[in-house]
């Protein structure tokens, strides 16, 4: 299967739907200047799809070949999480939410919640600002924090961690590892940020990617997106477990995704 996936993802050299922030961190780090910078910055893993899946598929998300890994980020948000927790439980479906230390610290409930429910809760970052941009001990403060937090709120500490934008600096990398959280992007997105993205865009541009021991990222909440955004990936998500039962595939959190 790994020259397929590898045929497959040869094309994807998308970058993650946050151009702007892209361009910020590379005018950040022109203008820095400062070595150290340099330092955190390099050999960063980003989101580009095509080499990171195919030389590092276990960062990337790939998992067992009758297993599809379902990943949401950027909540919980008590305005649009409730809505995927109500789907998922009338799916039977549980997944693993990489949430922003800011938002679960204004909705503890909404996450005991979420694991009582049966989902994980893995840590994304205190705020959604790239890593990139800031210096090793931020990162790991902000990692820390928010593993703390998920542990305070739950009771259940948390085992993955994915930085924002999905830029994967040597200081997260390090950071996630002190704090023995290991990281996991994904392999296919649905473009579910965008002010135009529908229950239909999002299930077409996913449909590649929807193949056996894939990660799948969306978004439960607007927080990063274009207002009400969500609903695009809610609206998708019938059909995506339906084509993954008829292909075969049990859907589910990345603890059960067997991470290669
Ligand atoms: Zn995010």
């Amino acid at each position: 299967m790994g020259a397929d996936w590898a045929r497959a993802h040869r094309d994807d050299t998308r970058f993650d739907g946050t151009r702007l922030r892209g361009t910020a961190v590379a005018a950040a780090l022109a203008g820095a200047g400062a070595g150290a910078w340099v330092v955190h910055a390099a050999p960063a893993v980003t989101t580009y799809g095509a080499a990171r899946n195919r030389l590092l598929p276990g960062l990337a998300g790939r998992g067992r070949c009758d297993h599809v890994a379902l990943t949401f980020d950027d909540g919980p948000d008590p305005t649009s999480t409730p809505a995927f927790l109500d789907l998922l439980g009338e799916l039977d479906v549980r997944a693993t939410f990489f949430v922003l230390g800011e938002m679960l610290a204004r909705a503890p409930e909404l996450g005991r919640t979420m694991v009582e429910a049966g989902h994980e809760l893995a840590v994304h970052g205190w705020d959604h600002r790239p890593m990139i941009l800031r210096g090793p001990a931020s990162t790991h403060r902000h990692l820390r924090q928010t593993r703390d937090l998920i542990r305070e709120v739950t009771g259940v500490v948390p085992r993955w961690a994915r930085p924002p934008n999905g830029i994967a600096s040597t200081g997260f990398m390090f950071a996630a590892r002190r704090l023995h959280l290991r990281p996991v992007l994904w392999t296919g997105w649905g473009k579910d940020w965008t002010a135009d993205a529908t229950p239909r865009t999002v299930l077409d541009t996913l449909a590649p990617r929807l193949r056996p021991g894939a990660t799948l990222l969306l978004h439960d909440s607007d927080h990063t997106s274009a207002p009400g955004a969500w609903r695009s990936a809610l609206g998708a998500l019938p059909e995506i477990y339906a084509r993954c039962v008829d292909a075969g595939l049990k859907i589910g959190p990345l603890s059960e995704h067997g991470l290669l």
